[in-house]
């Protein structure tokens, strides 16, 4: 007997999530702003709510996927929330989130966050490697796990509401930063005979082979020892910089990604920390 559920909001993540319940065998009962999304779905054997509230009173367990906090309040306007546990997969800041746990509790609610690290294509398709970071309430996560468990992998980061929403946002930093350091490397051959098909192999071994560096950040921030196991020390990497401003100078590209990043290499490098490694711009970053 597979566990009755509701979903609010059917656009083309709330939509592939639909469709992994459905294919698991849960009953799902569905509402979206826009009835055609909701009809599309009934053909494959979704309950259509008429409304929000409707859609809320027909289950215990209820997900969100809204664009946003504030359609997140709009849908909820006028439902009867008692009793329910609400699990929001929609993106927001850790304060909305914290924010959003004490309004449900305030309505008789349970709060489950999450922060989706999927696009739709990898929803419903486990060796895609998806995830979906949880925070908020244990209990709820306990309980439902194999539930929230079927459109992709569940991983719980704490009873914090925002912490869901925290991972998320830091994982996406990091890839936007990555994408940005790409976007220069690009940008570096653009001018010249160079196919970025032959480069972009080279850059994604490159980056995949560099990645686990981040396990030595994490064992220098643990152990405040930021000189343990560095073999780029920082003062040999500012001394490199200009070589790379050069460079970039030579094929007109500008420096505006890569400066910043730098500027406090350069600084923590002037505060006498020649034999770290990068770990000290953290402490410059979050001071
Ligand atoms: P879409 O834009 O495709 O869908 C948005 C959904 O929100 C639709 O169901 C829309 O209804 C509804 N909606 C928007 N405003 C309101 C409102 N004022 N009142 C009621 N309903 C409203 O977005 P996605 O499905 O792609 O994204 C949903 C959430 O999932 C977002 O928070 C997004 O950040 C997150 N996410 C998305 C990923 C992606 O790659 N797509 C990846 C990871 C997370 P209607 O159909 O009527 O417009």
């Amino acid at each position: 007997e597979k566990t009755p559920l509701t979903l609010l909001g059917l656009g083309t993540m709330g939509g592939a999530l639909a469709r992994a319940w459905l294919a698991a065998g849960h009953p799902l009962t569905v509402w979206n702003r826009t009835p055609a999304r909701a009809a599309a779905l009934a053909a494959e054997g979704a309950r259509v709510a008429g409304s929000a509230a409707e859609a809320v009173a027909a289950n215990s367990l209820i997900v969100l996927c809204l664009l946003d906090d504030a359609s997140v309040d709009e849908v909820l306007a006028g439902t009867d929330l008692a009793g329910r546990d609400l699990v929001d997969l929609t993106t927001g800041t850790p304060a909305r989130a914290r924010a959003r746990a004490e309004w449900a509790r305030e309505r008789g609610a349970r709060h489950l966050d999450g922060g989706i690290m999927a696009v739709p294509p990898m929803i419903g398709v486990p060796e895609a490697g998806g995830y979906v970071f949880y925070s908020g309430s244990r209990d709820l996560f306990e309980r439902h796990r194999e539930t929230l468990g079927v459109p992709a992998g569940t991983t719980y980061v704490g009873e914090d509401a925002g912490f869901a929403a925290l991972y998320d946002v830091a994982l996406l930093s990091a890839m936007y930063g990555m994408f940005a350091g790409a976007a220069h490397a690009f940008a570096l051959i653009r001018k010249e005979d160079i196919d970025p098909a032959s480069l972009a192999p080279l850059l994604a071994d490159w980056l995949v082979a560099m990645a686990p560096a981040v396990h030595q950040t994490a064992e220098q921030l643990r152990s405040g020892d930021y000189t343990k196991g560095v073999v780029s020390p920082l003062a040999m990497q500012v001394a490199g910089t200009p070589t790379f401003l050069s460079t970039a100078e030579q094929q007109g590209v500008s420096p505006e990604l890569l400066s910043p990043y730098f500027a406090l290499m350069r600084r923590r490098l002037a505060e006498g920390s020649g034999e770290e490694g990068l770990t000290g711009v953290i402490d410059l970053l979050a001071r």
